[in-house]
Parts: C-alpha cells; structure tokens; sequence
C-alpha cells in the first residue's frame, strides 16, 4: 500500500452533497459528520493503485466511518478513529491493527468503484482526485531522524577515502522535514547547500536489541528521502547537526510504502537528479551497513519508535565530491527516485535577504 499524508486545497461540497452521495433519501446515517478533509488538517490517506482513478487518494478514515455507517454501526465516525485514525503518527503507533483495518477499506472502495449501485464516494469525500489535494511527508513530524554518513563504499572515498567500521549515526532535527510539494529554501547563511539522495525507513514497532535477523521486523515501510546538507557548516566549521537541521532540509515522500511491497531493501535502484541532471546513480546493494545491520545497531544504544525516521547514507555524485563542485541554486530541482517506492522531487529557492 503506498500510503500519504495529504490534505484537502481547498473547501469544497458540505453537508447535504455528502448525504446525498451516501444515501438515496439525502440524510446521513447517524453519526456521520460532514467533516471530512478540511485545509490545513493532514490526514492518512492511500493511493488507489490500479484503475481509471489510480493516484487518486483514498481518506481511509472517512472511507471506514462511511462503510461502518451504511452497515449501521453506531457511532461510525469515533468507530472509525478507534480503529484507523486519521493521523499518521497515530496510525503508526498500533501498526497492524491499522494496517489490517485500511486493507480491508482500500479493498471496499476499490470494489465499490466499479459498482453502479455504490455509493458516489467521491461525492462522499472518500476518494479525493489527486489535483484535490496537496502532499505533506507522509511522517511530518518524525519523534527522531536518525541518519548514517559515508554508508555507501564510493561516497566514503568521495568525502575522506575511509570505510567506516561501524554505522555513524548522527541525528537530523525533525523540524527540517517538508513534504513532496514544498521548496528546499537556501538559508541567507549557507553557500554551499547540497543534495543527498537516500532510501529512508519508517519505524512501525518499538523496537530495543534488535537481532539482525528479526531487525526489518520493525519497519513500517520506505520512503524517498533528500539528506540536504550546507557543507559549509557541516564541514568547514565542524558544525554537523546544524549544516543538517536546518528548516526544510528533509525532504520526505511522496509516499511510505509498506514494508509488504519492498522484501528486499538493499536491491533498490537511486537516482538523483538536479535540474534534469543525473547526478547519482546506484543500487542499495552498494550499502557498507545494509538496513538491518544499522537497525540493529541503533537500537542496542536507544528504543526506535512508531514514526521515527531511519536515512540510510548516501551514494557518491554529491555536489561537493564534483570538481567545480555542485551547490544547489535558486531555481533548481532536485529529483530522488528509488525504484518501487517513487520519486520526490522539490524545487529549490533563496531565502530573501
Ligand atoms: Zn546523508
């Protein structure tokens, strides 16, 4: 399932238009609102996969409370939120009691969209088409993000020629996360801002001493991260959790994917681009530490939690291994596509002076 975070541009339809679409008399069964997707409220929503509407979102929440509603369950819209709340932190934190619950949901609407005597679900604000809706991280706010450097054999020689012997992990402010259709701004006081291609995990189960083995059991599901890093801060002045943490320098998305979709992370095609430019080009296969391995060493030194991030490292090809080297400009777009997961590409401006 490629699950978003998304919310509605603008306010649209009300009341009547939803009862109408649920039901042939125009009331609402009790207990449905017409609240639904609102500006400025993300919620969990699915990408439908397949179909004439494929891309389109799917507001699982909304998309229970109206099924719970035409089985006439009371209550349906707090019977939904108890079993498939419509915050993705809150999703994330009873993983598979939420997962089974948006399965079962994406799989009546996706059969309810090919029947004529179903209800008009888009009408119902159930299925919102995709020009609807504008993208956040699909974890907006990550409890940590957790990052590994020179995790790429060739990327290590790019920067100082070592292979470290053990994970470096180093931590991103979470403030720093944007979503699929935000800018990276340039602050005023950086001029070498660069870009970082990466596979990130999402962290689905508590998880504390993790075997190796039993180490991917933990993960929520993947997503495509941007590690932007002002190397003039992060190097030249030793300043590294700042030259990292700075506001918008985590691009995350568009969407997480479920960790049923991907069973094997480390054979996963990257690709960076920046203003059509290939600039980074590797398999996930070229990790020193594969994923398992750095979850597994995170979590012997601190507990990982639902929601929290995990970025991989990146491959060689970043701006500043480049002779000139490549800083990100006023007007670029950076593109991160990994196979099977998606492409996040966010344009790039100058904080005004
Ligand atoms: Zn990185």
């Amino acid at each position: 399932m490629h699950l978003v975070c998304f919310e509605r541009k603008e306010v649209r339809t009300g009341l009547p238009a939803v009862a109408e679409a649920v039901l042939p008399s125009g009331a609402l069964p009790p207990g449905l609102e017409g609240g639904a997707a609102r500006p400025g409220c993300p919620r969990l929503g699915a990408l439908l996969p397949t179909g004439p509407q494929a891309g389109d979102v799917v507001d699982l929440n909304r998309a229970l409370a109206v099924r719970l509603a035409l089985e006439d369950v009371g209550a349906p819209e707090a019977a939904a939120d108890a079993v498939l709340p419509s915050d993705p932190l809150a999703f994330l934190r009873r993983l598979d009691i939420s997962l089974a619950e948006a399965r079962g949901v994406l799989d009546f609407v996706t059969s309810s969209l090919g029947r004529w005597d179903a209800p008009d679900l888009v009408r119902a604000e159930v299925v919102l088409p995709r020009r609807q809706v504008r993208l956040a991280a699909p974890v907006p706010r990550p409890g940590k993000i957790v990052a590994v450097a020179r995790n790429y054999g060739a990327h290590a020689q790019e920067r100082d020629g070592a292979a470290p012997e053990e994970p470096v992990l180093f931590l991103k402010a979470p403030s720093a996360v944007i979503g699929p259709e935000d800018d990276i701004v340039l602050p005023r006081a950086s001029e070498t801002v660069d870009y970082e291609g990466e596979l990130a995990l999402v962290i689905g189960r508590r998880a504390r001493h993790l075997p190796i083995e039993r180490a991917l059991d933990c993960v929520a599901g993947y997503t495509v991260a941007n590690d932007v890093s002002a190397r003039d801060f992060q190097n030249v002045r030793g300043q590294h959790f700042i030259g990292k943490s700075c506001d918008t320098f985590a691009p995350l998305g568009p969407a997480l994917v479920t960790a049923d979709e991907i069973p094997d992370p480390q054979d996963l095609g990257l690709h960076t681009l920046v203003s059509g430019e290939l600039l980074q080009s590797a398999r996930t296969k070229e990790m020193i530490f594969p994923v398992a391995a750095i979850l597994a060493f995170a979590s012997r030194l601190m507990t990982l939690e639902p929601g929290d991030v995990i970025l991989t490292g990146t491959p060689s090809g970043v701006g500043a291994a480049r002779r000139p080297p490549r800083w990100l400009r006023d007007g670029d777009v950076v593109e991160v596509e990994i196979e099977r997961i998606g492409r996040l590409a966010n344009g790039v401006r100058r904080e005004p002076a």
